[in-house]
């Protein structure tokens, strides 16, 4: 008998075996609007001239040590930056403890973990839908799971009401997970003033705030602009904890770059925390990778470079709002009788078509166009060379 003879195959995971089945298709028409990283016009990956450049100023200079198991402390400082702001008071009082993570899933992972060592009875409350690795990484991590309602079916909108309602209605001092923008699948975001309606209410139940950020720059084009839900609830006096990723804005998917902070009441428990978080990273993988941080560090600590990643964030923003709007023309034009103008509505990588898992299905079989079956849509896998045809298939299978 085998060692292994009780393991079975995993199940595929959703977002990754669309590529899978992606690349085994021969069809010369073939569309991939699967998995999220983001595409030039021509359908190609994307490395931004701003990395080109600083991969430049790094080449042969660097040596390959081991980095602090905290990670790159300039990587970190400049990524405090863009979530917390240039001039936070947090970040001069030392309040915050951060360290580089594995980009946002290891970020997600670090608190999970560090969640359980020291709130060891408490749950995360997860919004329905949500980027289908939140719930792996918690299961994982073996804290039980919640949900709040986030996402309305019929106007494709935000459930303001219900999720306020959850809200409310969660034990006093629960653990929230937040997607910080451009939520993932749905593409639906609070307002402004919604987020402030959901930071007192927090503020009244005592709730901890996870942010995901993935998408910083996503959103809106602009990464400042993208912070607001978290400023807000900075802005009210939270201690919230933020995942931040390189994996999208600045097209680092595969350097595993980002990092973990947690807001703590000073800088004694600032550095508790992060010596916890270290010694939770030591015996998964002891330190983090080094290149990608350096990349990061690289373009965020020098004006120039820092000024060409935010042209070319904005640049990917645009062409996929660009791509928004002819989607949705497409499907106007060849009369299709549903309303599409969720597509310019919904905002990120993300469009939360409201097909149904076998219209995806039908998508795929009858024009090999390849996308998760809960009808989300990558945006950036859409461009003027494919819009027509994806449009056209989608007409046929929802008439
Ligand atoms: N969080 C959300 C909501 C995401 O959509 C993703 C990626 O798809 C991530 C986190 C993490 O991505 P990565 O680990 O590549 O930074």
């Amino acid at each position: 008998s085998s060692w292994w003879h009780s393991v079975e195959p995993a199940p595929k995971d959703p977002i990754l075996g669309v590529t899978e089945a992606f690349l085994a298709d021969p069809s010369p028409d073939k569309v991939n609007v699967g998995v999220g990283a983001y595409r030039d016009d021509n359908g190609k990956p994307v490395v931004l001239e701003c990395v080109r450049e600083a991969e430049r100023r790094i080449a042969g200079s660097m040596n390959m040590e081991y980095l602090p198991m905290g990670g790159s402390v300039k990587m970190v400082e400049e990524t405090l930056k863009l979530a917390y702001g240039d001039n936070s008071e947090f970040i001069k009082d030392k309040r915050v403890a951060a360290v580089q993570a594995l980009s946002g899933t290891g970020a997600c992972r670090l608190f999970a973990e560090f969640q359980k060592r020291f709130r060891p009875e408490s749950q995360i409350y997860i919004p329905v839908p949500t980027w289908s690795n939140h719930h792996n990484i918690w299961r994982d991590a073996q804290v039980p799971q919640r949900t709040y309602h986030y996402y309305h079916a019929e106007s494709r909108g935000l459930d303001f009401a219900s999720l306020m309602d959850d809200v409310k209605n969660a034990p006093s001092g629960s653990f929230f997970l937040l997607h910080a923008c451009a939520h993932n699948p749905t593409g639906v975001d609070p307002s402004e003033e919604q987020w402030r309606e959901i930071s007192q209410q927090f503020k009244a139940k005592g709730h901890f705030a996870l942010f995901d950020m993935a998408y910083q720059g996503f959103a809106s084009g602009d990464p400042e602009r993208d912070a607001k839900s978290i400023r807000i609830f900075l802005e009210d006096g939270h201690s919230i904890g933020i995942a931040q990723s390189y994996a999208k804005n600045m097209g680092l998917y595969g350097q595993r770059v980002g990092c973990l902070s947690v807001l703590c009441e000073d800088e004694k428990q600032a550095v508790a925390v992060k010596s916890q978080l270290q010694m939770i990273a030591r015996p998964m993988y002891s330190n983090p990778p080094v290149h990608g941080a350096l990349i990061v560090s690289t373009i965020l600590g020098d004006p120039e470079l820092k000024q060409l990643w935010l042209k070319e964030v904005k640049g990917m923003a645009d062409r996929i709002i660009g791509m928004r709007t002819a989607l949705r023309e497409n499907l106007e034009n060849l009369g299709s009788s549903l309303s599409w103008k969720h597509i310019t509505e919904q905002i990120g990588m993300f469009c939360y078509s409201g097909m149904t898992p076998e219209q995806v299905d039908r998508l795929t079989k009858e024009f090999h166009i390849y996308m998760t079956r809960n009808g989300r849509i990558s945006m950036a896998g859409v461009t003027t060379g494919n819009v027509r045809y994806l449009a056209n298939a989608i007409h046929v299978v929802t008439e």
